[in-house]
């Protein structure tokens, strides 16, 4: 079987989130193949202790990814700070001699340096035009837990178990290893138990993750994409900040923005040149008490100057 079609039998899908077929996502006329280490979310460890602990298979599945794909280049895209998993990852494409062919990239600990349009901005340099994808700039960006997962897809081992982070107000948080299907009370039971009575729990990150009430817990389980599981406290900020209602919201964009823009100032996409000015977004919405139609409309859609 070729890669793909390992990757198809095996069901191997995004980890970081989205969930898109791998075997679809290394298709076409890929340059460069780039690995995400840089756990875009604030508190989950998961990528980190994949690499850490597999930099040998990782190092191994990107070399064997890469010359199937016929890319000219891979790199491991990561922060800074994350010195043990650069030494792991390092030490082994020292050990594996490829360092003329796999490389390391290393960030400043910004959020989000784990975005993919932002990561190929980052390692190559290139923008991923505004609604495109990687492959449009000829790259393919794949998460390292995805590609520990192409590891034992090439071992023609399907993908049944995944790696999570429990985190937050439980006794021991940890990163786990479970069956795909195990459900989100047995993951807090193996981290030591929540540590409070009335609890409010995220699927995934603080930044992007699925706010769940406590009352739904027996009705969550593990799938493929589930990075972590976030146990917080039933009055604090994520808890408070999910319950306000989009309507109180744009109330708040009706009496609060002062159109300073530093929105647009600091917007990640703005900032690599795409048509998108956030505080043109809160103006409109602010005029309308719509927010139906704004990314469509043209005073936002202009090209920032310069
Ligand atoms: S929403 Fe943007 S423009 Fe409005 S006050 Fe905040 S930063 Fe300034």
């Amino acid at each position: 079987m070729s890669l793909k079609e390992k990757l198809f039998a095996a069901g191997v899908v995004g980890c970081g989130g989205a969930g898109f077929p791998t075997h679809v996502k290394l298709s076409g006329n890929i340059e460069h193949l780039i690995l995400n280490g840089a756990e875009c979310e604030p508190l989950l460890r998961t990528d980190r202790y994949i690499m850490t602990n597999f930099a040998k298979e990782l190092v191994q599945t990107a070399e064997a990814v890469r010359a199937e794909l016929g890319a000219e280049d891979c790199t491991f895209g990561l922060k800074k700070g994350y010195t043990s998993e650069i030494a792991a990852l390092s030490a082994e494409i020292e050990a594996q001699k490829v360092s003329n062919r796999i490389f390391l990239h290393t960030m400043d600990s910004f959020y989000p340096a784990g975005d993919e349009q932002t990561l190929v901005r980052e390692v190559t340099g290139k923008t991923v035009p505004p609604a495109g994808i990687p492959l449009d700039v000829g790259c393919a960006v794949t998460n390292v837990a995805t590609l520990y997962c192409i590891y034992h897809a090439l071992r023609d081992e399907p993908f049944t178990a995944k790696y999570l982070t429990v985190t937050g107000e439980v006794a021991h948080p940890t990163v786990l290893k479970v069956p795909l299907g195990t459900s989100f009370r047995e993951c807090i039971e193996l981290a030591g138990g929540a540590l409070c009575d009335e609890y409010f729990l995220v699927s995934g990150g603080p930044m992007m993750g699925r706010p769940i009430p406590q009352e739904q817990l027996d009705k969550e389980y593990v799938t493929k994409t589930t990075s972590g599981i976030l146990v917080l406290p039933k009055d604090g900020y994520l808890s408070n900040h999910s319950a306000i209602p989009i309507s109180h919201m744009l109330n708040r964009a009706h009496s609060a923005c002062i159109q300073c823009s530093y929105c647009t100032q600091m917007c990640p996409r703005h900032l690599m040149g795409h048509p998108l000015q956030p505080h043109l977004i809160m103006r409109k919405t602010a005029l309308s008490g719509k927010l139906d139609g704004l990314l469509s409309d043209p005073e936002i859609q202009k090209r920032p100057a310069g």
